[in-house]
């Protein structure tokens, strides 16, 4: 760091070096001179000038992100949402068509349904386990294709494989929010998607005390774009909390090892539980797409638990009162386990109906599986189940 007048002292000097990264807050960065700065800018050096054109504590996540989904080019931006908005917005136009998996984030429904088409991005949505409802919706002005792997909060798996080839066939883009699955499961690139999202605020973080999101292209053309879009509306995260997503992505791996191994037998304490109508799990013998989440997933079954039991509103509020060791809290990926209650929370917009349609009913939960010892868990379920 230059000594200046009111910096007197730059840094402490040091022969040594940190072993963990800084926070390195720098709004605007010094150069030497003007000829320099133009190198930096032509892009023949490497250099920072301003934070929201990119800094160090950003490009150390997304190199780490980038590692995980296989990439190069990927980008931090200030949250999951600015994520997906970055996708729309930095590689669509007026008069393009976007359609989305009906089970999509609340809030990227909402964008499509209420933002998108103000800009005059029309909007359209399909069940993404049935390529034939996708390759139907398609309209003559379809630019991007929108999903997630593993639906919330039903855990229907996409057919991705299928909606890759209609893409490639069609030559439209294809999207990949892959926030549920997280890329220790899927790597949505490799499985032929242009671009992939992860909200960093859930798993990868995995704290809740940072929100963040990841954006990643296939083509270099689409990840300048977007890098502009992000640049120009101001999608920057902050360092600090990018700072916090590489604490928290030092253990990612092992935390989702953990709370995926714990789900699984949650899960299959559930489906056991005589009060229990129905579980969801993707490792789950009845689960209605076993045979794609094992193609897709792998061994992997994610942390992500749901399931119902009966008596409508009356009984969802007396076990989630019984339930004192779990945050009734509607988020995913904490180190905690959460329990949220769709038909209150993130599906409340839609009709009673509607949510039928979709199998949530009044009694429908889902769980995001912490780091809590699995017996311990299970038991904090069973009190709660058995008061039922
Ligand atoms: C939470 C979430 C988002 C949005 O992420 P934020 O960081 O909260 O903006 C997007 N997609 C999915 C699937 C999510 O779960």
């Amino acid at each position: 760091m230059k000594r200046t007048i009111i910096r007197p002292n730059g840094l402490p000097e040091s022969i040594s070096t940190q072993v963990v990264t800084p926070i390195m807050p720098s709004v605007v960065y010094a150069s030497k001179n003007p000829n320099e700065l133009d190198k930096q800018y032509e892009g023949k050096e490497k250099g920072f000038t301003y934070a929201r054109e990119g800094h160090p504590n950003a490009e150390i996540v997304a190199n780490l992100l980038d590692r995980l989904e296989g990439n190069s080019s990927g980008l931090v931006v200030g949250s999951g949402m600015a994520a997906v908005t970055a996708v729309a917005l930095g590689v669509c136009s007026s008069g393009d068509h976007i359609l989305g998996g009906d089970q999509l984030y609340g809030r990227s429904l909402r964008l499509m349904k209420e933002d998108l088409p103000r800009f005059d991005i029309e909007t359209s949505f399909a069940d993404p386990t049935n390529v034939g409802a996708i390759e139907k919706a398609l309209r003559p002005n379809t630019r991007l294709i929108l999903v997630e792997a593993v639906s919330n909060p039903t855990l229907r798996i996409a057919d991705l494989e299928g909606i890759s080839k209609i893409c490639k066939r069609k030559k439209i883009l294809m999207a990949v929010d892959n926030t549920f699955t997280t890329p220790l499961a899927i790597k949505p690139l490799k499985l032929g998607a242009d671009f992939v999202i992860n909200s960093i605020t859930k798993l990868l973080a995995g704290h809740s005390d940072v929100t963040l999101g990841y954006v990643a292209a296939k083509r270099k053309k689409h990840a300048e774009a977007i890098y502009n879009f992000v640049v120009s509306s101001g999608l920057t995260p902050s360092p600090f909390d990018c700072w916090l997503a590489e604490r928290g992505l030092a253990t990612f791996s092992l935390r989702f090892e953990k709370s995926q191994k714990t789900a699984f037998s949650l899960a299959k304490f559930l489906s056991s539980h005589k009060k229990v109508i129905k579980t969801l799990y993707p490792k789950l013998m009845d689960h209605p797409d076993k045979r794609r989440a094992s193609k897709i997933l792998g061994k992997n079954g994610c942390n992500m638990v749901s399931f119902a039991i009966e008596g409508g509103r009356k009984a969802a509020n007396k076990f989630v009162s019984n339930i004192r060791g779990v945050a009734f809290a509607p988020t995913l990926g904490d180190v905690g386990t959460t329990i949220s209650h769709p038909s209150s929370s993130s599906h409340r917009y839609l009709s009673p109906e509607a949510r039928n349609a979709l199998g949530i009913s009044e009694g429908f939960f889902r769980i995001s599986v912490g780091l809590e010892d699995a017996s311990e868990l299970i038991e904090e379920f069973r009190q709660a189940l058995d008061k039922q």
